[in-house]
């Protein structure tokens, strides 16, 4: 994404080849030092700093716009490497402040990121997408039922965050990042490994690791992968039932993970880690939001180093399952808590335009239902 003067040479309209040779350039925030230090041999190290000081850390929108690289120097960047592997097609503003923005990669692939804002002050979260849609079908989830398209690239999960972070107010600026927007990201493990690894480096995303939060439905594999990297990172574990029966009405990968299997990778995990794990619970009217399922629950996770987080059921269009009823979250909560489990409910916010993480579902149809229908918007760029 480059605004503001191009090179003479690039004209308005030109050869399909150079324009071909464009949509594929590498984007900038992938490149390793070595990758940039082999792509511009003759440039001294302090330029390679500002130029990933540009990239990553201020709130140029383009090579052009990193004013300390000598122009030539700009527009040689621009010529070889896409500052960015993302443009934003749609911007949609909740009135609690919640952003959810529509992005398109350059095969023209569509997913989303939403910016959360913060219960603890001014800095906010972003919930990034890792694939875009999702194969794992689960029946109450928007981004299941579309199902997969491709897994994102670093720098399309990277670019995510630095997008969000360059549109927002230094009051308002990202300090998290949830892995709960469209996507298993353990099912692109090494993208998002190495995406990880870009956001916590002080030299490039300078996220602290403890903001940096992987959600799964709950991949053995890739649980004892997460275990091994070296960032103190938390880890998510998608529950919504604690019997195999209901589970599996709700998740399909439980046909063959049940939940005996799934219990011993998360304690592996909290021991290897001395980590503490949370659990994700998805409230759904009838189906697991009854005070004997929160016992159930409860008797799962005993002796256990976990947190529970409940999350009212967010519907959408075509949805088999309604919201639980008023006070059952609470009272749900609470059983838990009586019986000595950490308990939370998390707030649905920005429920008007994308429903919040998770439920995500980047399809033109959705996104022009939601502009007809509410009167929160934001812009296109
Ligand atoms: N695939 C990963 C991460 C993305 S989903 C996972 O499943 O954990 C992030 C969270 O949103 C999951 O806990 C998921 O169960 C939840 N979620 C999905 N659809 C939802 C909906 N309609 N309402 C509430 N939570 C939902
Ligand atoms: Fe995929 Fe997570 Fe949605 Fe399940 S809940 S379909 S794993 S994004």
């Amino acid at each position: 994404m480059t605004q503001g003067a191009l090179p003479e040479t690039v004209t308005t309209d030109p050869p399909a080849a150079s324009a071909h040779a464009r949509a594929h350039r590498p984007a900038a925030s992938a490149l390793s030092d070595s990758a940039l230090a082999e792509l511009l041999p003759d440039e001294p190290r302090y330029r390679r700093e500002q130029i990933r000081r540009g990239i990553y850390g201020g709130d140029a929108r383009g090579f052009d716009q990193i004013t300390p690289l000598p122009r030539q120097l700009r527009e040689r960047l621009d010529a070889t490497l896409a500052f960015s592997s993302v443009s934003p097609a749609r911007v949609r503003i909740a009135g609690d402040g919640t952003r959810a923005f529509l992005f398109r990669a350059a095969d023209g692939t569509v997913f989303e990121t939403v910016q959360l804002p913060s219960e603890r002050g001014a800095a906010t979260t972003v919930c990034v997408s890792s694939q875009a849609g999702c194969a794992m079908g689960c029946t109450f989830c928007a981004t299941g039922t579309l199902g997969l398209t491709r897994n994102l690239s670093v720098a399309e999960i990277v670019d995510q965050f630095l997008h969000v972070r360059r549109e927002s107010l230094e009051s308002a600026a990202p300090d998290r990042v949830v892995f709960m927007g469209m996507g298993e990201p353990l099912a692109n493990t090494a993208n998002v490994r190495d995406a990880v690894e870009a956001l916590v480096d002080p030299g490039r995303g300078g996220l602290g690791a403890r903001h940096v939060t992987v959600s799964t439905v709950g991949l053995p594999a890739g649980i004892a992968e997460l275990a091994r990297w070296p960032w103190q990172i938390g880890l998510a574990i998608s529950l919504h039932a604690a019997s195999d029966d209901i589970r599996a009405t709700l998740v399909p990968l439980a046909k063959h993970v049940d939940l005996a299997t799934l219990m011993a990778s998360s304690i592996a995990y909290q021991r290897e880690t001395r980590r503490r794990v949370s659990y994700e619970y998805t409230m759904l009217r009838d189906v697991n939001d009854q005070v004997a399922q929160a016992r159930d629950l409860a008797r799962l996770l005993d002796g256990q180093t976990c947190h529970v987080n409940l999350i009212p059921f967010n519907p959408f269009p075509g949805a088999a399952y309604e919201a639980p009823a008023a006070g059952t979250t609470r009272r749900f909560r609470d059983e838990l808590r009586r019986r000595g489990v950490t308990a939370t409910i998390r707030q649905t916010r920005g429920r008007e335009i994308a429903g919040a993480c998770g439920q995500l579902r980047a399809d033109g149809a959705v996104w022009r239902r939601r502009s007809q229908s509410t009167a929160a918007t934001g812009h296109a760029s």
